[in-house]
């Protein structure tokens, strides 16, 4: 679960870590009396207004209605009201929104930290996630803060530091030195490196997070360390262990499709393609979608209806899939081991007369307990639907369903 940068940084401060200070705002209104209390706190007469959307690239992001960054610095307060006007209620494009961008509710307004002094201030880039193959955590860092990681990984793939972390001994001392070491920092900027990467991995591991990325950490002009930026992401599986962060759920900010299947206990994730399909279990789910690939076709979505597949469950799937423009035909794909297969396939049949008319074929593959039988239901309902008990039958009908 992804949350806003605004909450991220409560998150991170809690653990001690320093961080950009900001309060966050739903109206023009509401961003002055912010600038002021800020102002008050911290005593900056700067001000950084930004969007709070979860996605990144909004400092190079542009607001669809007024044409304003999703990141704009205010230099007085009664600048605040006017540029926070020009974010608030837009529509936030940036390379990780999509075309179709995403809608501001709330704007971030944060204290200025680029303020000259003794030494120019510089970002870096700093992230803690888990490293599957190598079953440890992993802290990537880079002097080349404040761009796009992606591109630095590409073209220069030395600048990216790394340190694995065994999560049974936590991390060491002198690895969050040498982190620090090697972003060549020193004297009091190196020790408050330190410190920050130390509390930003208790943060990571005390929240069971499954991502941090602060892009830019940044050294003030007087060597302070702070987070500029901070997208974290909570491991949904251990969600139940935190209650206050799973209270920080913006739904707002999920695909419609999504949360309305999450609500129906399904397990959905939309993509672009073609073919809609419905799958018992995660793995044959996986296999299914390559083989939509294969037969030509691309998936127009994940969806596990999970072990205990019946009418209800396929009905609210079908609803979901059928929303989408883009299905030319939908695969149900089912294999019955603790459900049988005349169970599914009259599960299917109510669904269908249920929903009445579906405009696109649907193809069911059954195959394991009464298997047969489930493709004479199938077969003998007089609905546009076909029946298949191979794999390779149900490529072919798939295939000539989309051509
Ligand atoms: P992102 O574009 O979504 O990643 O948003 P960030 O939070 O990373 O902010 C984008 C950019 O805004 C940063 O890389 C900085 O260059 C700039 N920025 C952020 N905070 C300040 C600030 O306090 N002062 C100034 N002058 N620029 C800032
Ligand atoms: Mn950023």
């Amino acid at each position: 679960m992804n949350i806003h940068e605004y909450q991220a940084k409560e998150l991170l401060k809690s653990y001690g870590v320093r961080i950009q200070e900001g309060i966050v705002a739903d109206s023009p209104e509401g961003a002055l009396e912010a600038a002021k209390k800020l102002n008050a706190a911290t005593g900056t007469s700067w001000y950084v207004i930004k969007a709070q959307i979860h996605a990144g690239g909004r400092g190079k992001g542009l607001v669809n209605e007024t044409g304003s960054r999703g990141v704009v610095l205010a230099k007085s307060l009664e600048d605040v009201p006017v540029k926070a006007a020009g974010i608030l209620g837009g529509t936030l494009v940036t390379i990780q929104t999509g075309a179709e961008g995403k809608k501001v509710n709330k704007v971030l307004v944060a204290e200025d930290v680029y303020y000259p002094g003794a030494s120019e201030p510089k970002e870096y880039y700093l992230s803690i996630l888990l490293d599957r193959g190598k079953g440890s955590n992993v802290i990537m860092a880079s002097t080349e803060g404040g761009m796009d990681i992606e591109e630095v990984a590409e073209k220069h793939p030395e600048k990216i530091i790394k340190e694995w972390i065994d999560p049974k001994v936590g991390l060491q001392g002198f690895q969050a030195r040498k982190v620090a070491f090697k972003l060549g920092l020193e004297g009091n900027a190196f020790k408050e490196m330190v410190k920050f990467i130390t509390y930003l991995y208790n943060a990571y591991v005390g929240s069971d997070s499954a991502q941090f990325e602060i892009n830019p950490v940044l050294k003030t002009s007087d060597d302070k360390i702070l987070a500029v930026d901070a997208k974290v992401n909570l491991d949904d599986n251990a969600l139940y262990r935190h209650q206050d962060l799973a209270a920080l759920r913006d739904v707002a900010e999920e695909d419609p499709l999504e949360v309305e299947a999450g609500k129906s206990g399904l397990n959905y994730v939309k993509l672009d393609g073609n073919v809609g399909c419905m799958v018992n279990g995660a793995g044959l789910a996986m296999a299914t979608m390559d083989m939509i690939k294969l037969s030509g076709g691309e998936p127009a979505n994940f969806l596990d209806v999970g072990g205990g597949a019946n009418a209800v469950t396929v009905e609210a799937g079908f609803r979901i899939i059928l929303q989408d423009p883009n299905v030319k035909a939908i695969l149900i794909n089912v294999f019955g081991g603790i459900v049988r297969c005349d169970r599914i396939a009259n599960g299917v049949v109510e669904a269908y007369k249920s929903i009445g008319n579906i405009p696109v074929p649907i193809i069911v593959r059954l195959q394991g307990t009464n298997a047969e039988e489930g493709a004479r239901i199938i077969d003998e309902s007089g609905l546009k639907v076909s029946s298949a008990i191979t794999l390779k039958d149900a490529a072919e009908k798939v295939k000539a369903a989309i051509s």
